[in-house]
């Protein structure tokens, strides 16, 4: 059944490992987790630690199906699972869908996650029915009119990227994302965020951080500029941007300084907010 609802909401940004504490309060220490609703159907996008929260605030609103869409299976994206109480919960539906990265896939990687000597408990306590099914990047799901489009991002072992579809709102989450090197455009994710109302996009550094002009050189490590994000958005006519995946070290008072430049580079920047929800209509 549909309805016209469309909106998401972050339960968790961080990227690589969760980063709780005083400095990052604001923006949360969470990694990453997306709840969609949209069209009547609830979506989540990843397992990072967040989706313990969300987990959570499901439990009013049991039975509920929920389809997840998985961007790929690192640690920050999958490691908040075996603390989602729903899956505990007999009667709640969950279809898990994953690509096939480096040859493994979801169900491999729980199965790994929840396995002594490891963790204390197996798969076999999660009492609701959990379905997994794999996807092809570039496969096209429709869920009632809410059309799912998805594609191969540049991630070290490849990344999945979803645009959700419903009427005339596009919402897109794309990270882990690495942007081509220099002032190059990757066409084909230019294509696919086209004229997106709202972009969710790997900004994990700052271009010193990628060059290596403080600490490191990140070159090849998977993850894009906030300068690339605007960059890419700016040349797709995307309506609104907000920044995700932030490194670990980046403190609130670190986000709202950079936050505070990039807006005068394109007015509709943000960084994502942990709990922050955001209505597409
Ligand atoms: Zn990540
Ligand atoms: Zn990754």
């Amino acid at each position: 059944m549909s309805d016209g609802r469309f909106y998401f909401r972050y339960w968790g940004v961080r990227g690589s490992i969760p980063a709780p504490g005083p400095d990052t309060s604001r923006y949360g220490g969470n990694t990453t987790c997306i709840e969609v609703d949209v069209g009547g159907h609830r979506f989540c996008i990843d397992g990072g630690t967040g989706v313990r929260l969300y987990g959570n605030n499901l439990l009013e609103e049991l039975p509920v199906q929920v389809t997840f869409l998985m961007t790929h299976l690192h640690w920050d994206h999958v490691q908040g699972f075996p603390f989602f109480t729903p899956f505990l919960v007999p009667g709640n539906e969950f279809h898990i869908y994953s690509g096939h990265h480096n040859g493994g896939n979801i169900l491999g990687v729980l199965q790994q996650l929840m396995a002594q000597p490891a963790f204390p408990i197996s798969m076999d306590a999660f009492q609701s029915e959990l379905k997994f099914d794999f996807l092809e990047p570039g496969d096209v799901l429709t869920f009632g009119d809410v059309t799912v489009r998805t594609t191969l991002l540049n991630h070290p072992g490849g990344v999945i990227g979803y645009r959700f579809e419903h009427g005339d709102k596009v919402f897109v989450h794309a990270s882990d994302w690495e942007h081509p090197s220099d002032d190059e455009l990757d066409a084909d994710f230019v294509e696919f965020i086209r004229n997106a109302d709202v972009l969710s996009v790997d900004a994990t550094y700052t271009e010193k951080e990628y060059l290596g002009a403080e600490g490191p050189a990140r070159k090849g490590w998977g993850h894009a500029t906030q300068e690339a994000a605007i960059r890419h958005a700016d040349a797709a006519g995307v309506k609104r941007t907000i920044l995700f995946h932030h490194e670990q070290a980046r403190s609130d008072d670190a986000l709202d300084e950079l936050g505070a430049a990039l807006k005068q580079r394109r007015a509709d920047v943000t960084f994502a907010v942990e709990g922050e929800r955001i209505d597409l209509r």
